[in-house]
This record gives structure tokens, C-alpha cells and sequence, in this order.
């Protein structure tokens, strides 16, 4: 079959790659018809975290079901699924508990897995024209009938738009309430739509591309361009001084930006700062654990600032870490079919599987409106 390979730092090819088949009998495999780019396979593909090369990349999956295994019961042949990007198995002390995120049983060093993903497992990807889905009746999202007709938002189901959510929601952000989201990518952006759909009154989003902060405006949302002004002053002056009620970190590690803007080496202290006292904080960025070597130009992961005593005095509270997708994207399933909810508005690109080096490119090197590209093979 064909898939996108990583071939090394900035280097990544669609090459032929032995057929995705069923290894287990709780299997399914699905032929890819959408595949989205992410903000986290840039991680892998500038080189920032080490990845080895031949691996197939891509995470957020969506397709149709074509063979299953003889454990497969919920699933059918014909069905199509959106696959969240993590991979659990439902039964473990986390899943049981909606953490499939962290899920314990995956063949991983750490907790979690995830399809074409460094240290999340031996996962293969979905930029490819096929899949292998694990635990195949827990982890696929049997999409309702007509469901073609809005793939572009059903994709969205895999990774951000629950991601998105998963900050609002570990921020809790309620109705009323402001709140302010650093990174206009698509995961602060779909955090921006969350906090709407969730009754924020006051949305800021903080970032430093005009075309992307553009789209923040398309939801009523108070675009902060931080290469122009300190996006801790422009938050308190939209909130009379006091602070935003609740902030969203969805930048992450970041190496480079193709602008030539400074890059700093996190959010999180004009995060703190921009919160008002007893405020809390959904962060979703990724961020890789730190060592103690010096950080090298790909890398920049030398241990990272970040205030904890301002943290601590301000009172504030902070979830992290993977969106449990699984936990979310049924209900949020429900608000698309509904016409509740479009979160394909942020798509930029739709490209053939072939086209994906030059689609990477363009979103790694941030070009002018290449926000969010889906991959039909
Ligand atoms: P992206 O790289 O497209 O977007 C990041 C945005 O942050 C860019 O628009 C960039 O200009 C902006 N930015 C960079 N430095 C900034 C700063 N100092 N202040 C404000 N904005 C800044 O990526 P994305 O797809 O939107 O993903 C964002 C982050 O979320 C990444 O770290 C990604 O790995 C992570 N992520 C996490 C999960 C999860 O489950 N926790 C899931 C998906 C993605
Ligand atoms: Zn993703």
C-alpha cells in the first residue's frame, strides 16, 4: 500500500509499505479515506522528538471498515469509523475510568498509545491507504448513516476537536466566564469554538500569524497578535484588570518559527500571568519530559522555565496532558449530526495522500493559510 513515510528531519515520502493487515482477532482494518496533518506529527517531523525513519505517521483516521477479526463483535464490515487518536483498550484501570489516553495495556513505554506516534507504541499510521485499528470495538466511532457528507467534520473527531475540548474542559471553563487560549493552530482554535459552545462570553486567542488569528474572528473571538503587543497586558485590559477566568496552553514545544518571530521556550508563565487568582488551566500543548543537556537547535529541550511559585500564590489549578478523545467524541459526534457544530471551518486543504511532503512543508513552514490539511488516499 502506499503511506507517508518519515524519511528524517524535514524529510518525509510516500513510498509503497507492506499492506496493513489484522495481527489479532480483536482487529479491524479500514481503508483511510480521511487523514489529517497535525500540529504533533511537526514534533516528529522537524526532527524535535526522535522518531525512526520508515515509521508511517498520521493519527487522526477516519475510513471505512473492510475486514474485522473473529473478536470483533460491534464493529461491521461497511461501517464507517472515526478512530480517536489514542489507542486503549478498555478494560485497563484507566479506560475504565475514560482515561484512554493513558491506557495501560498498550505496547508502550509510557502510558498511552497512538497510531504513526514516537513513544506512544509501535503504531502504525493512517496517512496510508490502510489501517490496522487495535481493540477494534472499543476504539472505532461508528459514524450515523450519511455521514460522507460532512467527513471534513467527522475527521475533525480524531484529535482536535476533542482535544480542543479537553482544555476547556480541564480549564472548566462555564458559561459566562472569559478565557484565554495561547496558539491559534488548530487546537486553539478548536479550544476557542469549545469555550463557545461551553457559554464563554469573552474568548481571546493569542498567537503571532495574521491568517490564523483571522480565523479567530470568524467565531467572535479577540484575536492577540503576541509579536506586536504583550499578551498578558492585551488580556487584562479586556478584562478590566482582573485577569482571564480561565486559560488554555495549546502551543506546546515549539523549535522554530518560519517568521523569524522569538521563539520562547514556553507559554506557561504569561499563561500564570494572564489568569486571574484562583483561575484554572487546561494545557494541552505537548511537551516533552526535560533532561538535563544542553538544548540543541532542534531539540531546545533544556529544562523549561516556569514559574511555579507565581502558580502556587495565584491559587490556581492545571490539568495536562493527552485528550482522552474516546471520552468526548461521541457527544460531540452528536452536535455535528445535529448541525450543532461544524468544526470543518478550519480547513484549509484537501490534498491527494501523494501530495502530503508538499502539504507538510507548507504547514510545518507556517505559509499563508495552510491551517489544517486533510489527506484523502
Ligand atoms: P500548530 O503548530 O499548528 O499550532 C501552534 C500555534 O502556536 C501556531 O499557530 C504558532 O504560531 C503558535 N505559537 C507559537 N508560539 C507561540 C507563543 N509563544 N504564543 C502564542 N502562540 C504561539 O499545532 P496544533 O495542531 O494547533 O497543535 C498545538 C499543540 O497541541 C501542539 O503542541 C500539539 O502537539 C498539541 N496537541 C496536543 C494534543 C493532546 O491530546 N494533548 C492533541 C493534539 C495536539
Ligand atoms: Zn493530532
Amino acid at each position: 500500500m502506499k503511506a507517508l513515510v518519515y524519511d528524517g528531519p524535514r524529510e518525509v515520502s510516500v513510498k509503497d509499505v507492506p499492506d496493513a493487515r489484522l495481527e489479532r482477532p480483536n482487529d479491524a482494518l479500514v481503508r483511510v479515506t480521511s487523514t489529517n496533518i497535525c500540529g504533533s506529527d511537526l514534533h516528529m517531523y522537524e526532527g524535535r522528538t526522535p522518531m525512526e525513519t520508515g515509521r508511517v505517521l498520521g493519527h487522526e483516521n477516519l475510513g471505512e471498515v473492510i475486514e474485522t477479526g473473529g473478536g470483533v463483535e460491534r464493529v461491521h464490515v461497511g461501517d464507517r469509523v472515526c478512530l480517536p487518536f489514542n489507542i486503549g483498550c478498555g478494560y485497563c484501570a484507566n479506560c475504565e475510568r475514560g482515561q484512554t489516553g493513558f491506557c495501560l495495556s498498550v505496547d508502550s513505554d509510557t502510558p498511552g498509545g497512538a497510531y504513526g506516534f514516537a513513544g506512544m507504541g509501535s503504531y502504525t499510521g493512517g496517512q496510508a491507504e490502510y489501517l490496522r485499528v487495535p481493540w477494534a470495538d472499543f476504539n472505532c466511532l461508528v459514524l450515523p448513516e450519511g455521514s460522507e457528507e460532512k467527513e471534513n467534520d467527522y475527521v475533525m473527531l480524531a484529535d482536535i476537536f476533542p482535544t480542543g475540548y479537553h482544555a476547556t474542559e480541564l480549564a472548566d471553563v462555564s458559561p459566562g466566564e472569559s478565557v484565554v487560549i495561547y496558539g491559534a493552530g488548530p487546537v486553539g482554535l478548536m479550544a476557542a469554538y469549545s469555550a463557545r459552545l461551553r457559554g464563554a462570553s469573552t474568548v481571546m486567542l493569542v498567537d503571532r500569524h495574521a491568517d490564523r488569528l483571522k480565523l479567530a474572528e470568524e467565531i467572535d473571538a479577540i484575536p492577540i497578535d503576541d509579536s506586536k503587543v504583550s499578551p498578558v497586558d492585551a488580556v487584562l485590559e479586556h478584562t478590566d484588570g482582573k485577569g482571564a477566568d480561565k486559560g488554555c496552553e495549546c502551543v506546546g514545544y515549539q523549535a522554530h518559527d518560519p517568521a523569524g518571530n522569538e521563539v520562547p521556550e514556553s507559554t506557561m508563565n504569561d499563561l500564570v500571568a494572564s489568569v486571574k487568582a484562583t483561575g484554572a488551566l487546561g494545557v494541552v500543548g505537548v511537551f516533552l519530559p526535560q533532561d538535563d543537556g544542553a538544548p540543541t537547535e532542534l531539540t531546545r529541550q533544556g529544562k523549561l522555565p516556569f514559574d511555579f511559585g507565581q502558580f502556587w500564590f495565584k491559587g490556581q489549578r492545571m490539568g495536562t496532558g493527552q485528550a482522552n478523545v474516546k471520552a468526548y467524541n461521541r457527544y460531540l459526534a452528536d452536535l455535528i449530526a445535529k448541525d450543532k457544530a461544524s468544526p470543518s471551518w478550519i480547513v484549509s486543504h484537501e490534498v491527494p495522500l501523494e501530495r502530503a511532503p508538499e502539504a507538510y512543508r507548507n504547514f510545518d513552514d507556517r505559509v499563508e493559510s495552510w491551517t489544517k490539511v486533510i489527506l484523502k488516499p
